[in-house]
């Protein structure tokens, strides 16, 4: 293979053997790093975009939290905190629902994701949930729980985030631009871990896209 050595004496071989070798060891470490680099860029989770399990539990129609109202086509994904430790998925479900009983808040969400990874629907994706404030027309809203009061979510919460936001990009054909924080919307500190990481934020939206991907394949 190294023919065009012949004409070169046996110094000069070497030197350009060595030439090589170099080179190929560098693009081997080039390679190893970069492999290295977009693992790191995502948490490497085992989940796709496919349709999760969802409790549906709609809430009652009422003017407090289920106007009924259609949205406007979605454009957007936001994701929210409960700002209530410890709380479950059901536990919120049911608050909202049972401000129809007039407590005076207008409060409510698509879908809540649980400590344990549950994923409870409160209102249909094509109807409007109050969560997002101006975006609450033309967006669905993920209310997250949480153990503590950092707001960081757990493994089985995170995974299910993941899954849901993945799921619902998939169904409405748009990319992680479009999954946003409530902070996003309105400044508010929501979800407050991803407001006070930034990193842990982009890591999320990796994470999106790296199930995204995986469908798609
Ligand atoms: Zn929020």
């Amino acid at each position: 293979m190294f023919r065009f050595l012949d004409g070169l004496d046996r110094r000069q071989r070497l030197f350009v053997k060595i030439g090589f070798g170099i080179l190929l060891i560098l693009l081997v470490v080039l390679l190893i790093f970069r492999c290295t680099r977009e693992r790191t860029n995502t948490s490497n989770l085992d989940v796709d975009a496919t349709e999760p399990e969802i409790d549906v539990q709609l809430l009652d129609i009422n003017e407090y939290s289920r106007p009924g109202t259609e949205s406007d086509p979605i454009t957007g994904i936001v994701i929210h905190y409960t700002a209530n430790p410890e709380s479950t998925a059901q536990d919120n479900r049911d608050y909202f629902n049972s401000l129809q009983d007039g407590h005076g808040d207008y409060i409510s969400s698509h879908f809540v994701v649980g400590l344990e990874g549950e994923i409870v629907q409160c209102v249909p994706t094509w109807e409007i949930a109050y969560a997002s404030n101006e975006r609450n027309h033309d967006t669905i809203s993920i209310e997250c729980c949480h153990v503590d009061e950092t707001g960081k979510f757990n493994k089985e919460t995170y995974i299910s985030m993941v899954k849901l936001t993945a799921f619902l990009c998939d169904k409405y054909n748009l990319t992680t631009e479009a999954v946003i924080r409530h902070y996003d919307v309105t400044g508010k500190n929501c979800p407050k871990y991803f407001v006070e990481d930034e990193e842990a934020w982009k890591l999320f939206k990796a994470d999106v896209d790296a199930a995204l991907k995986k469908t798609k394949k």
